[in-house]
């Protein structure tokens, strides 16, 4: 299996300590624990008075304010039970209090107190007590999760300025033909937009990968060799489209020989992307060798380059769903086969899967219409409506 052959070569990013606003969609490399009881202290929930619920037991309803407790201040006390402090949301309990009454529930005026009633008065109502949510010694995010907004907030909240991440892959993607031009350039009947590159840059982007830089390099075995020897030297993984096929200027696979870089498989059993190409430079780079039909080289990309890359980070790779296929379809035999579709959710909740199958090679547009695409195992017989697959996310 390709997946398998990728995964057990990929070689695992290091870990680096980084500041805690750069480590967003960053993969956590070491457990993190409450750096103290959170919350730190019965914390007061509810703008009001803070009163001795005792006394309001005795049917007490009028209170003297004596003091108020803001929040960022240490607790202050109640001298006498027939008093109350006035408090904030977020201020420490005062001591000698354990119940918040909320500014709605009584009268002010002339620094007195009147409850309206009835009024509930029980011990620790509207007070979060410390320690309720986490406390030190036990692990609140644990290495391999991804730093999301919440994460992050666990984080700062333990005190930590810095956290042990997985550096990120620093990608090349590299398109290769000599008909393919820019967008923004002049083009003739002949030449074909180098679309690829653009797609592939995006897929990485959107999925949260900083550091994707491309290049393009023409059909000239001297010069490709030369351009990905440097490519090799500054990255850790390259991304090729093109030229892996069997073609006259299908230069890739003997290029990257030529350079030193172990073939671990060429040619998987599936269809569109029949021609893929993996293999591990001399410094363990990984290296994708994509076929350049734009399908194929996004159904690749998401299938085999994302998944390796989210574990070399440490992560779990995001799993793809199982869906419904809401009509038959003709299988590919002996070959795997990845096919575009949309993904409706009916009244159920069941996700059905609308073919969405391209009009060849080329067609980007069928894509923009598919959520992603399916996964069908090698069959003889047609995979009848109702088959589940795995459905992946372009
Ligand atoms: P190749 O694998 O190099 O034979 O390319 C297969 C087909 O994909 C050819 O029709 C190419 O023009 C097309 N192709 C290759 N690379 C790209 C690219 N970066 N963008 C768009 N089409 C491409
Ligand atoms: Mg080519």
């Amino acid at each position: 299996m390709a997946q398998e052959a990728i995964e057990a070569r990929v070689a695992a990013l290091p870990a680096e300590s980084r500041p805690l606003l750069e480590c967003v969609g960053r993969t956590l490399r070491q457990d993190i624990y409450a750096e103290r009881d959170n919350p730190p202290f019965d914390r007061v929930c509810m703008d009001g008075i803070a009163v001795n619920s005792e006394a309001m037991a005795r049917g007490l309803r009028r209170y003297r304010i004596e003091a108020t407790q803001a929040a960022g201040s240490p607790a202050q006390t109640l001298s006498v039970p027939e008093n109350a402090i006035e408090v904030m949301t977020g201020a420490m309990l005062p001591v000698g209090t354990d119940c918040i009454i909320p500014l709605e529930e009584y009268e002010l005026a002339d620094g007195i107190v009147n409850i309206r009633d009835p009024v509930s008065a029980e011990p620790w109502r509207n007070v979060q007590r410390r320690g309720a949510d986490s406390q030190p010694g036990v692990a609140m995010l644990l290495q391999g999760v991804r730093l999301g907004a919440p994460e992050i907030a666990v984080a700062a909240s333990a005190g930590l300025a810095r956290v042990e991440v997985s550096r990120e892959p620093r990608f090349m993607v590299v398109s290769t033909g000599d008909e393919l031009v820019d967008p923004g350039q002049p083009i003739a009947e002949h030449q074909v937009r180098r679309s690829n590159a653009y797609a592939v840059v995006a897929a990485l982007r959107e999925r949260g990968f900083g550091q994707v830089e491309n290049d393009h390099i023409p059909d000239d075995g001297k010069l490709m060799q030369d351009r990905l020897a440097r490519h090799l030297s500054r990255h850790d993984v390259l991304i090729l489209s093109g030229g892996v096929s069997k073609g006259r200027f299908d230069l890739v696979p003997g290029v990257l020989k030529n350079l030193g870089v172990e073939e671990v498989f060429y040619q998987v059993a599936q269809r569109p992307g029949m021609p893929m190409w993996f293999g591990i430079g001399p410094a363990g780079q990984s290296v994708f060798g994509l076929p350049g039909n734009p399908v194929s080289t996004l159904v690749c990309l998401i299938r085999y380059v994302v998944p390796a890359m989210a574990r070399a980070m440490g992560a779990r790779p995001v799993e793809p769903e199982p869906v419904v296929l809401c009509s038959s379809v003709r299988s590919r035999h002996s070959f795997a086969y990845f096919l575009p579709v949309s993904v409706h959710h009916d009244e159920s909740g069941r996700r059905n899967a609308v073919p969405r199958a391209p009009n060849g090679p080329g067609d980007f547009l069928a894509l923009t219409e598919a959520g992603g695409f399916l996964e069908l195992p090698p069959r003889s017989e047609p995979f009848p409506k109702g088959f589940v697959a795995q459905f992946y996310h372009w």
